[in-house]
């Protein structure tokens, strides 16, 4: 096993991680921006690097800065958490090259699944169904396009085979607009990611996000630990997750995961993974893999008990998976309640200094964050400040006990989404489960009009 560990991240999750190292008695360096020298992991730390000033670009995604910091201090390994460098080939390439064990995949399948049209056509291969649309990226020739269209059927989503976050994605409701929709989304992505490459899918107008989570070894064992449901999204950004999903037959989920797990062991996967889909009329679609932890990764460890984090660390050091398929279990119910430093009407974000934290506590309540009273949230950064994650016996007893650990919660100082949350755990359609992506879109226009 590692001795010393390099977390390259910030935030909560660099905190999470830590504690996964500590657990497994590993000395953990966090690196730092100038923005995060106050941050609770920070002082935690067995050690601690400053790599730059506050924005992201000569800090966090500043792969020189974060390379010699694992030299100076002896770190043998570097987990990238979520965001920033986590899903960058070239990064996890030079952290291999630079004599670092890379805590994810191998640089070749995050290049694979990074680029959403070669991980359409790996899965089709793996025989896991995807989102009819264009084989691949769309051509250059208009009537090649426009006879796509025609095929796939309106509406269409035209999207940036280098997208992720939620951008580089354009809806299309019929044939009139769709060339200028593809060359503006054209434009977009090779502005913004570098590629102009877009791929049309078709546009499905009431699916659930429903997400199967993998572990694979450097061995030839992959398993899936259940699933998550997503669907609580705004601007395709979760604010709740929960697991397990809600009113989906077992040997329908147990088929689409036994599918993930194959296709793991085909592409010779490694580390921890997320298969995205969107769920509809029984039907699951394949829209993308995420080649890291994900901020949701709580509701699974809680629901399988495994701890999904010191996991990564052991497939990295090379150890085998301490369990099979048949031993992974999901017990009970969980539900995670992202509480992002914002606006709950405006959405518009609220840093500053957090006068007042009172977390929630008591049976079934985990809090994963970094914040505290007097903690100042950087403006620089994504506006998640933690997660309130709860686990019970079952559905109804996990909403009740997140209704309770979020009248329990106490921030003030900023604003948070905390009284959104409280509505929703509130809200008939929410409680009867297995809402779609859209409900909360469409919830949140009519709060609109009645506020
Ligand atoms: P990103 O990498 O930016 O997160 P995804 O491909 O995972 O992009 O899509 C993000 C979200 O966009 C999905 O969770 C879903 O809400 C919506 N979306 C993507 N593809 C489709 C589609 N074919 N039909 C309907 N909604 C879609």
């Amino acid at each position: 096993m590692f001795k010393k560990i390099l977390i390259a991240n910030r935030g909560e999750i660099a905190l999470r991680i830590q504690r996964a190292c500590r657990e497994m008695g590993i000395q953990a360096v966090v690196v730092y921006s100038e923005a995060d020298r106050d941050a609770k992991y920070v002082k935690l730390a067995d050690e601690a690097v400053c790599i730059g000033p506050a924005p992201s670009q000569k800090s966090y995604l500043h792969m020189p800065a974060i390379i010699s910091a694992a030299e100076v201090t002896d770190a043998e390994a570097i987990h990238p958490g979520y965001g920033f460098l986590s899903e960058n080939a070239d990064f996890a390439e030079r952290v291999e090259k630079s004599g670092f064990a890379f805590i994810g995949p191998r640089p070749e399948s995050i290049r694979l699944m990074g680029d959403k049209v070669s991980a359409k056509d790996a899965m089709v291969k793996a025989g896991v169904p995807t989102v009819p649309g264009s084989a691949g990226a769309l051509p250059d020739d208009p009537k090649e396009i426009i006879r796509m269209g025609r095929e796939t059927g309106y509406p269409v989503i035209i999207k940036a085979a280098g997208g992720g976050g939620g951008r580089g994605m354009r809806v299309v409701h019929s044939e009139a607009t769709l060339l200028h929709s593809v060359e503006t989304t054209k434009a977009e992505a090779g502005a913004a990611f570098n590629n102009p490459a877009v791929y049309m899918e078709k546009f499905l107008q009431n699916p659930r996000h429903i997400e199967i989570q993998v572990l694979a070894d450097q061995h030839g064992h992959a398993v899936w630990l259940g699933e998550r449901d997503c669907s609580m999204q705004r601007r395709h950004q979760k604010i709740i997750e929960e697991a397990p999903a809600p009113g989906i037959p077992r040997k329908v989920l147990e088929k689409i995961g036994e599918r993930c797990a194959a296709a793991c062991r085909k592409i010779n996967y490694r580390g921890a993974g997320t298969f995205e889909f969107l769920y509809e009329n029984g039907e699951f679609f394949f829209i993308e893999m995420n080649t890291r932890v994900q901020v949701e990764h709580p509701v699974t460890e809680l629901v399988t008990g495994i701890d999904i984090v010191q996991q990564q660390i052991r497939i990295a050091a090379g150890e085998e998976l301490p369990f099979t398929q048949k031993q992974i279990t999901q017990r009970g119910h969980a539900i995670e309640c992202r509480i992002n430093a914002e606006d709950p009407y405006k959405f518009t974000p609220s840093p500053g200094r957090i006068t007042v934290w009172h977390p929630p506590g008591g049976p079934g309540v985990r809090v994963d964050s970094h914040a505290y009273s007097n903690y100042v949230v950087p403006s620089n950064y994504d506006s998640m400040i933690g997660k309130i994650i709860v686990h019970a016996d079952t559905r109804e007893q996990a909403l009740a006990r997140m209704r309770s650990a979020l009248s329990e919660m106490l921030v003030e100082g900023i604003q948070t989404n905390i009284p959104l949350h409280r509505q929703l755990m509130a809200d008939a359609a929410f409680m009867e489960g297995g809402t779609s992506i859209h409900y909360l879109e469409g919830w949140l226009a009519a709060r609109k009009t009645l506020g």
